[in-house]
């Protein structure tokens, strides 16, 4: 049955990748238990590497069933290390003793490129796992990755080099470890760099953990993992209707979609705001730089934005969902700029960046507004999500006010 239905979609040379993707997700979340018992006996007895990769990558949007992405991984490492990089996407899922497996693994044959890309998996989001590989790892995205969480001497030795040729790579470099040291580095470097490197050093700082300026906190401690659920599994709504006009285009009018509200009070983030904070998005010929809007009792404010009457964007969150969240502890964050397309949403903790800049500033009060979530594109179980690059939601919680801008990789 999964069989047959998934080789009538991926033979039909009609369709486009995503659209294969597209139909294969809505077939298999059709099937009682959303399919996962069929997919992972289908994986298991496989060698058809395309095959596994469309169904590890549904299995990887869907939250829970980590007993069986554990297995589906396992069985790949054992038996069958072709379909390692068909199932990719499962890394981050893994426990513990299954990373220092595929680790393992990888630094005995770092020539293979199935195990490439799962360590580069690993690399972004256990970074600090490659820590103790640090004399092996020759790769420079790799060697990228391990600064994140990575020791108080690499920051001595970067700091030296800078004294040494001013060179603003350096710069970049302290920006990735997230580490007190390396946040401390930077800020005693600010006022020596030149004129033209500052915003960038500035930006470092506040993706590592304050504001230059007052070193306030400029992210939330807790890190939170979403993933796109329907309505009922999560109070934290997605899509659909809204009960306030909301932002629209001041060209085109185009309604903003309500990309996310979270409620607070299910989260320990230590907000005291009343208001729970909502993001909004649009897109068009005229994307907009970045939404913001002020929550009241009253309702909502658009600052700098119009506002529709009342009626809402549907074209960007496929169906009335929700976000569900789990607590994933990333203590000095994901390593390496961020890929957008693969789900990868959070809430709390470090941002994930596509490329370093600086954070929003609240146009009430002036002062920066702390990084909050990021919605990234890509598949959800009711289809695509209808923006590209990565989403970005600041707060200032003592005004109540939300904004959002977007990255791609373009
Ligand atoms: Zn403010």
């Amino acid at each position: 049955m999964l069989e047959s239905q998934l080789q009538r979609i991926l033979k039909n040379p009609e369709l486009t990748v995503d659209e294969k993707e597209q139909q294969i997700t809505q077939f298999l979340h059709s099937l009682p238990g959303k399919g996962v018992n069929e997919i992972v006996e289908f994986i298991i007895n496989t060698n058809d590497g395309i095959a596994a990769n469309y169904l590890a990558n549904y299995l990887s949007i869907l939250p829970n069933y980590d007993q069986n992405k554990r297995k589906i991984v396992e069985q790949a490492i054992h038996q069958k290390r072709h379909l390692l990089s068909a199932v990719v996407n499962l890394v981050k899922d893994l426990p513990d003793g299954l990373l220092d497996q595929l680790i393992n693994a990888y630094f005995q044959n770092p020539s293979s490129s199935d195990l490439y890309n799962i360590i580069f998996e690993v690399a972004q989001f256990f970074p600090e796992k490659l820590h103790k590989f640090d004399d092996q790892i020759e790769d420079e995205y790799l060697r990228q990755a391990i600064l994140t969480g990575g020791s108080d001497r690499w920051v001595d030795e970067l700091v030296r080099k800078y004294y040494e040729d001013q060179n603003p790579q350096h710069l970049q470099d302290l920006a990735w470890f997230r580490t007190d040291k390396a946040l401390d580095a930077l800020l005693s470097l600010a006022p020596t760099v030149p004129e033209e490197d500052l915003e960038d050093v500035y930006a470092y700082i506040e993706s590592s953990g304050v504001f230059p300026d007052t070193r306030l906190a400029s992210v939330y401690f807790e890190n939170y993992r979403g993933y796109v659920v329907s309505r009922e599994e999560s109070p934290h709504h997605m899509g659909g209707s809204f009960p306030y006009p909301v932002p629209k285009c001041p060209f085109t009018d185009t309604p903003a979609n309500r990309i996310l509200s979270l409620d607070t009070s299910q989260l320990d983030l230590d907000l005291e705001s009343p208001h729970n904070p909502t993001f909004f998005w649009y897109e068009g010929e005229h994307p907009p730089d970045c939404i913001y809007v002020q929550f009241t009792d009253e309702g909502i404010i658009g600052l700098m934005t119009p506002m529709t009457e009342g009626e809402v964007g549907t074209d960007l969150i496929p169906g009335e969902l929700a976000l569900k969240l789990e607590e994933y502890p990333c203590k000095y964050g994901r390593g390496m700029a961020a890929i957008p397309g693969f789900a990868n949403h959070q809430v709390g903790g470090y941002p994930p960046l596509i490329r370093f800049e600086r954070f929003p500033r609240c146009p009430i009060c002036g002062q920066g507004m702390q990084f909050l979530v990021s919605i990234d594109s890509g598949m959800t179980p009711f289809g695509s999500l209808g923006f590209t690059g990565i989403l970005y939601g600041f707060w200032c919680d003592p005004c109540s006010v939300s904004c959002t801008y977007g990255q791609t990789d373009e």
